[in-house]
């Protein structure tokens, strides 16, 4: 067991508590890291384990990226991709769907493409996301070629 983010060999309870918190092996310094991160952005748990299981597939990504405007999930700048992660599909109002399409909306006119994943994909189903994911990518950098 190593640090996803250093590489470092971690202990048994450094391995435990990342895991139990976070759900990714972490050394104590990333693991607190990542705390102070959701503690500033709320950001979502799933989002840090996308994150990790795209860098484990090779894929770089960046966790909240600030786009200018708002703090993105993740974000793929190789081929503009940002990704959020959706976790309370349950309680969307309609306030927040319309928010969400304006954002798609001002991403695109910069050249990104939004996607949304719900935060019970990446649970449940990472390694297809992750998949699915670089299919998106491929297909991204296939139409960045065609336009340049
Ligand atoms: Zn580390």
């Amino acid at each position: 067991m190593t640090c996803l983010e250093c590489n470092k060999e971690l202990g048994y309870l450094d391995h435990k508590n990342a895991m139990e918190s976070l759900g990714v092996e972490l050394c104590h310094k990333h693991h607190d890291r990542m705390k102070a991160l959701i503690k500033k952005y709320d950001t979502p748990l799933e989002a840090i384990q996308l994150y990790y299981g795209l860098k484990e597939a090779g894929v770089k990504a960046m966790l909240e990226w600030w786009d200018g405007k708002k703090s993105v999930d993740i974000a793929i700048s190789r081929v503009k991709l940002n990704i959020e992660i959706d976790s309370a599909y349950e309680r969307l109002t309609e306030e927040q769907a319309i928010h969400n399409l304006e954002e798609a909306m001002h991403s695109f006119k910069n050249g990104f493409t939004t996607i949304r994943i719900p935060h019970i994909v990446v649970r449940y189903y990472l390694n297809e996301t992750v998949r699915n994911i670089i299919g998106i990518m491929e297909g991204l950098k296939a139409n960045l070629k065609t336009i340049n």
